[in-house]
């Protein structure tokens, strides 16, 4: 069986890694009932997480999820995560993702988690709960070759906030990747119900936001173009390295405040993350529109060969 395999962070009840009594990170059974009931990311949502692609082994901009991590942390006011403390954890947990013949997996990923602990402890950064629990997993990835060749049905729709929400209610915790998700999954329901594959925020104003777990790369002429990760988004690692191959492409890349008018009248569309890579948009709300099928699989074969 290839997975998945799990580690357990030792943290001190400062949320420092634990030096004597418990390792920085041991093994530990994914079979295994692991989590209290009084856990605050179980039951408040109160904790991050970041998933980190594996390419032939290869952890995919784990530096930039590592970064996103302390980021999402500082956010929450949660003890900063010691980067090599977790790095070591993803290291180990990813060497185990082998083939029967010892060969890594083809594409696999590491999630990891960091929640505010167990509520009714002592010693962390909230009264009444415990130094932060965390892990990290590694499992095989979907299959998402569909989403990548075909291409994927979009709906539009409204987060409710305004663009400028980070700036003028920073307390709605807006662009840190918190373990409060079940609107992100939610909004997938939403899609199956519209006879669509997936979901586009748009802010309250009309300015495109980020998909549900994704965000939004166009294309228009030789430049492409995101939303500014200053709209209460994610800023996503995969298409920061999209802008990376696309300038050694000879693209112009730009973040921009954009409308819907800019989405329909792109020459290409995708949804970019790190699981999925490069998904193109085929529909949006109903209405069919081109993919471009070659700049695509372009795209997602450099994303599929990242070495770090
Ligand atoms: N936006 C949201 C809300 C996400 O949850 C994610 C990733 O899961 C992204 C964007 C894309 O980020 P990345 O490319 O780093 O996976």
């Amino acid at each position: 069986m290839t997975g998945p395999f799990l580690v357990r962070l030792g943290f001190a009840d400062d949320g420092t890694p634990a030096s004597h009594a418990v390792p920085s990170h041991y093994p530990a059974d994914v079979a295994v009932p692991q989590l209290s009931v009084l856990d605050l990311g179980a039951t408040r949502g109160d904790g991050i997480f970041e998933t980190i692609s594996l390419g032939n082994g290869h952890l995919q901009a784990l530096e930039p999820h590592l970064a996103r991590f302390a980021h999402s942390a500082a956010m929450l006011d949660l003890p900063t995560p010691n980067a090599a403390q977790w790095r070591a954890a993803i290291v180990e947990v990813a060497a185990h993702l082998v083939d029967s013949l010892g060969k890594p997996v083809d594409e696999g990923f590491v999630k990891i988690v960091m929640t505010r602990g167990v509520e009714g402890g002592s010693g962390s950064l909230l009264p009444g709960a415990t130094a932060p629990t965390g892990w990290a997993l590694a499992a095989v990835a979907p299959d998402h070759g569909p989403a990548r060749r075909n291409g994927i049905r979009v709906i539009l729709l409204d987060r409710g906030y305004r663009h400028d929400i980070a700036q003028t209610s920073p307390w709605l915790l807006a662009g840190a990747k918190t373990l409060s998700y079940a609107i992100n999954r939610g909004v997938y329901r939403e899609a199956a119900r519209r006879d669509a594959d997936d979901a586009l925020f748009v802010s309250s104003d009309g300015y495109l936001l980020e998909g549900a777990v994704s965000n939004l790369v166009l294309k228009r002429g030789q430049t492409l173009l995101t939303p500014r990760t200053d709209l209460g988004i994610l800023a996503g690692t995969t298409q920061a390295d999209i802008y990376t191959w696309a300038a050694g492409r000879g693209f112009a890349t730009e973040y921009s405040l954009l409308t819907v008018d800019d989405l329909t009248g792109a020459d290409a569309a995708w949804l970019v993350s790190s699981g999925r890579h490069a998904a193109p948009i085929r529909a949006i709300d109903g209405v069919e529109r081109a993919i471009d099928a070659e700049l695509t699989s372009e795209i997602n074969a450099y994303l599929h060969a990242r070495r770090e």
